[in-house]
């Protein structure tokens, strides 16, 4: 069925976005130890073999960059690298270092070892980037003092200490910066069987009751996102209490999710304002990214962001060089007949 474009939703306060919304600053949800993080084997792995090799030497971690969509669990490994090795754990971001100074001051009151977490770090400014080179290769800070012809650089030596970055936009950043990690992993998207082990464990620690058809069902609608699919949880917790009997089931999971508007793939009015508008205005597509983010009402990144990675998983939507095309799949999601020579489902491989 298609979507109103008049039926304005909210983009910042979605149901299912992935960035973090007020009710999700819970942190007792978040696992502090590597056994309780699911799921991203590959990246544990060798983040393990890593930290092990570098306490055997005495020596602190190479630095770390972390990427993929957000909701992930970047920030939450971050802090499982610096439990791990027992060092302090300093937090910022990319848009709140504004000035060469205020990423100096942070660097300078580092203690030997300590792990700084910078998220969002491909918005860092230019200005700011150039004081973390030598810093991150040879902990030292360039200070430039005076002006003209006799100004003259020092430099003061820093503690050894790693730097975790995380961005959700890897290609952003520039070449010089991704150079200087050592080490560089990036985040998928969760299976259904990975969430409902975070949505077990989570509903053990919040004392909700759920049994495992109801975890399986928040699962499937979470996008492939640990943090929604502990949002969806406290949500449907309140339907549970109310239409229930407390027990969060694939029923009341079900009837909850209907109501709020996301349906048994974990697709909100906006994605589906998406898929029908590439449908509708441009005949399944392909569509540039600016041209469809106009028409949607939204912005680009916001698009890109939120949108496209579940999308492109659920091979819903894919990238081509002349822009975005839905698949039959998403025609039939949506209860539309898919035009005979339209692709039924993207391979991953085609897409970037
Ligand atoms: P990001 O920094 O990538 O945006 P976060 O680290 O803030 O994501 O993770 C969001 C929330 O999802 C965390 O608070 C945590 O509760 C949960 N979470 C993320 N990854 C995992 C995981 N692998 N296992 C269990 N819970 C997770």
């Amino acid at each position: 069925m298609p979507e109103r474009p008049d039926l304005e939703t909210d983009f910042e306060n979605r149901m299912v976005s992935p960035d973090t919304l007020p009710e999700d600053r819970d942190f007792s949800l978040r696992p502090k130890t590597m056994d309780q993080y699911i799921g991203q084997q590959k990246v544990k792995e060798n983040l393990s073999v890593f930290m092990e090799a570098a306490s055997q030497r005495g020596d602190c971690l190479d630095h770390v960059l972390l990427y993929g969509p957000p909701g992930l669990g970047k920030t939450t490994l971050a802090g499982i690298i610096a439990n791990t090795l027992d060092v302090n754990l300093r937090v910022t971001s990319g848009p709140a270092i504004e000035k060469p100074g205020d990423l100096a001051a942070l660097l300078t009151n580092l203690g030997d070892r300590d792990l700084l977490f910078i998220d969002e770090i491909h918005r860092l400014s230019r200005s700011v980037e150039e004081i973390l080179y030598p810093a991150m290769e040879d902990y030292a800070l360039d200070i430039i003092i005076g002006k003209g012809p006799s100004a003259r650089s020092i430099r003061l030596d820093l503690p050894r200490f790693t730097l975790v970055g995380a961005t959700t936009r890897a290609g952003q950043m520039t070449a010089p910066l991704r150079d200087r990690f050592g080490v560089v992993m990036r985040l998928e998207l969760y299976s259904p069987e990975e969430l409902t082990q975070i949505i077990t464990q989570s509903a053990r620690i919040l004392e909700i009751p759920c049994d495992e058809e109801g975890a399986m069902e928040l699962a499937r609608r979470s996008r492939g996102t640990p943090r929604i699919a502990n949002r969806l949880l406290k949500r449907v917790r309140d339907f549970a209490q109310v239409l229930g009997e407390g027990i969060i089931t694939r029923e009341i999971a079900a009837t909850a999710l209907q109501r709020l508007e996301v349906d048994e793939l974990g697709l909100d009015t906006i994605d589906r304002r998406v898929l029908s508008t590439i449908i509708q205005n441009y005949a399944g597509g392909p569509v540039g990214l600016e041209t469809l983010a106009a028409a949607v009402g939204e912005e680009s990144v916001t698009l890109e962001d939120m949108c496209e990675p579940f999308l492109m998983q659920i091979g819903f939507l894919s990238k081509t060089p002349r822009g975005r095309v839905v698949t039959a799949l998403a025609y039939r999601h949506l209860g539309l007949p898919p035009p005979g020579d339209i692709p039924e489902q993207m391979s991953l491989h085609t897409q970037e």
